[in-house]
């Protein structure tokens, strides 16, 4: 059955980004399943990115710890109007540090890693990168879950080691062979970018703030530059235990050839299985305790 954006009412705004608006949406059919969903609504008409992202999903949303496509809303054009994706009712990584206001703990942060880095090595089996992974792309379940989400900078390869390295994505967190590709001519592999990404991110979330510059600057092309092919690659402060300041080291190795696979990483300690639970107890907490300020 054709879908339109009529079908659905908007109840609440969900988050804006470049691309357009995400909504609660209640289906106008009281037997749709799921009753409600989060659509994303394309700003431009024929917009790229919107095809982009409606093929990927479709290739790669039944991934766990990969945000589901219900249903793609066809604009009269090629491109699709909206997407009715599964409501993520956590919100965002970023919206939770935003609400929380202090970084968070490495318990939590650990349930994040080991589930992004699942989410990965599916979209990665499958030969899609994301090229856009940080907080804000990164939404949580009630339970602690965590999916990633937005691959509107996504890409399928063809090969295993075609070239992507187009500037798409957000600058503040591309690694530096992404960044300036002539300057690490021969280091390159497309599904390492998403492993720096990854890190950058996680450490994010230990800090409260954008690890790569100093607190309050503005991320500007000059700044990012200089840090992340110029500068060392931040790392956890020394009170930071052994395992997660290891891990972030393993994430945030310059040379993408040194750099450590999605593989390696789910084997680390810092994401061990047997804490797989309790760590996304603690996520779950975290976002309870979000909801209640
Ligand atoms: P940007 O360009 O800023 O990365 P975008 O336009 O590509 O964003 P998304 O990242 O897909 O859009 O969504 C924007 C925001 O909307 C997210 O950061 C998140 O807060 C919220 N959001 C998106 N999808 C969902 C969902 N399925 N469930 C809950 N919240 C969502
Ligand atoms: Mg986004």
């Amino acid at each position: 059955p054709s879908t339109s954006i009529s079908d659905y009412e908007r109840l609440s705004v969900l988050g804006h980004g470049n691309g357009g608006t995400v909504y609660t949406a209640r289906h106008r059919r009281s037997s749709a399943n799921p009753p409600v969903v989060a659509l994303k609504i394309f700003a431009a008409a024929g917009d790229p990115s919107a095809a982009r992202e409606a093929e990927i999903l479709a290739l790669a949303s039944d991934a766990p710890h990969v945000v589901r496509l219900h249903a793609v809303v066809p604009s009269a054009g090629e491109a699709p109007a909206a997407l009715a994706l599964e409501l993520m009712p956590g919100g965002s990584l970023a919206g939770l540090l935003r609400r929380l206001g202090r970084p968070m703990g490495e318990r939590p942060i650990a349930a994040v890693a080991r589930q992004a880095l699942l989410g990965l090595d599916a979209l990665h089996a499958l030969r899609v990168v994301h090229r856009d992974l940080k907080p804000s792309n990164l939404l949580l379940g009630a339970a602690g879950e965590v999916k990633i989400a937005d691959f509107g900078a996504g890409k399928v390869l063809r090969r295993r080691l075609d070239p992507c390295a187009s500037y798409v994505g957000t600058a503040a967190y591309m690694s530096p062979e992404r960044f300036d590709p002539e300057a690490y001519a021969g280091d390159y592999d497309p599904y390492a970018a998403d492993v720096w990404s990854l890190g950058v991110a996680i450490l994010e979330l230990y800090l409260g703030h954008f690890p790569l510059l100093p607190e309050g600057q503005r991320p500007d092309w000059a700044a990012l530059m200089c840090a992340i092919c110029f500068g060392e690659a931040p790392e956890p402060p020394a009170a930071a235990s052994e395992e997660f300041r290891d891990f972030v080291a393993r994430c945030l190795e310059k040379k993408a050839g040194r750099r450590a696979s999605v593989a390696e990483l789910l084997d680390h300690p810092f994401v061990a299985e047997r804490d797989a639970a309790d760590a996304r107890q603690a996520l779950a907490a975290l976002v309870a305790q979000a909801d209640d300020l």
